[in-house]
């Protein structure tokens, strides 16, 4: 059976872009033999989340920089082609969730053909799709169709003069529909992303949590992460997830706790009585490197190990040269188990490689 490494190692580990711990040798060969995707430190990895373009409609505040946002030649990123056979192979090796994210995954041309295609992989359980949705109005039946499962909407606020202003120029009223349609389209239970920003949203996080009174949706409120081009709205800006649960139950008294999935980042309460429930992902103050297991794909088709650290490990160009599976096989397996054990955010570390628009958020 597979363990979590001892406290110890992962002491070691944090600060360092690789760390073996002593011993892991067999276990890697075990690893390999099995084609499973387990890191050095035992946690198995089964979620994918997979950029579809580096490019976005929006420009958020917390997301990108007002100015200077270069974004990659289209002959950098994986073609439709590439991005299947690697999210194929990863299904191979135990991936049974994927994610589309991006930039804003709706603008990649082809979308519904590329869904199909990854729901389609034997061992994909799931499919879901984070998005801005204001798109998503024109697409979510065809979507829902093709196989996708759920979608998370990104929307900070419900006042449409700041939802301009925190997504430099983004419409609140089409976003709105999108995420009706996908409702309707039965692309839920609906999950709300809502990055609370000092002075710019944190007012109306009571507004946001209120609209899973009468609906079964999930409201989580996202601690905004010093990521390449944002260090600054961060280091004004942050709002901590104990911030927001006090300032609910300033408003609502007392959040029940909800039990969660171990591997959900969301800490969930829910307004008593409330049909929905209210979810905290807390990078900065309370780190879940423990129980993770995603990685990423980057729409330049890097396996991206973790989030917050700059570790990659190119398949691109490996396809590129014409590599076999089974040599891709290896390059996968051989990253995932190099999957650095977690970041240092609670440190003070930041990630200055990267946007987040640029790893697949
Ligand atoms: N464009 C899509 C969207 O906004 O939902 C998908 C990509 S976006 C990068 C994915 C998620 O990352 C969104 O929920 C967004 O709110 C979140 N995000 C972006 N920048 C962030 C930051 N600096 N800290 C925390 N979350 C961030
Ligand atoms: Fe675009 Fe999403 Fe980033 Fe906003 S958070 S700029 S919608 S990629």
């Amino acid at each position: 059976m597979v363990t979590l490494a001892p406290p110890s190692i992962r002491l070691r580990s944090v600060g360092q872009a690789v760390a073996m711990p002593d011993g892991a040798q067999p276990a890697r060969a075990e690893a390999l033999g099995r084609r499973e995707a387990i890191d050095a430190f035992g946690r198995r990895m089964n979620y994918l989340r997979i950029s579809l373009t580096d490019r976005c409609n929006f420009r958020c505040l917390y997301c990108m920089p007002a100015l200077g946002m270069k974004f990659q030649p289209r002959a950098e990123l994986l073609t439709d082609d590439e991005l299947l056979r690697a999210v194929g192979l990863c299904a191979r090796i135990g991936f049974t969730k994927l994610r589309l994210t991006g930039g804003e995954p709706t603008i990649r041309p082809h979308l519904v053909e590329l869904v199909r295609g990854m729901k389609a992989f034997p061992g994909i359980e799931e499919l879901s799709m984070t998005t801005n949705a204001l798109l998503l109005g024109r697409i979510a039946d065809d979507l829902a169709a093709a196989g996708l499962d759920r979608v998370n909407v990104s929307i900070d606020t419900l006042d449409p003069d700041k939802f301009k202003l925190m997504t430099r120029g983004g419409r609140l009223d089409l976003v709105w529909k999108g995420i009706e349609a996908a409702d309707a389209a039965g692309l839920g239970p609906i999950k709300l992303n809502t990055v609370v920003l000092k002075d710019q949203n944190e007012h109306e996080v009571g507004e946001m949590a209120a609209l899973t009174l009468d609906r079964p949706w999930q409201v989580r409120f996202l601690e905004i992460m010093p990521l390449e081009g944002v260090g600054e709205v961060h280091d004004e800006g942050l709002v901590t997830s104990e911030q927001t649960q006090a300032r609910l139950e300033a408003r609502f008294g007392p959040l029940e706790p909800v039990a969660a999935d171990a591997a959900d980042p969301a800490r969930l309460w829910r307004i008593p009585g409330a049909a929905g429930t209210i979810g905290f992902i807390s990078p900065v103050s309370a780190p879940f490197c423990e129980a993770c297991n995603r990685v990423r794909l980057t729409a330049d088709g890097k396996l991206r190990l973790c989030l917050l650290r700059p570790d990659e490990v190119d398949l691109r160009d490996l396809m590129r040269a014409g590599a076999d599976d089974d040599q891709i096989l290896d390059r996968l397996l051989g990253g995932v188990w190099r999957k650095p054990w977690g970041h240092g955010l609670a440190e003070g570390e930041r990630m200055t490689v990267r946007g987040m628009s640029q790893i697949g958020g």
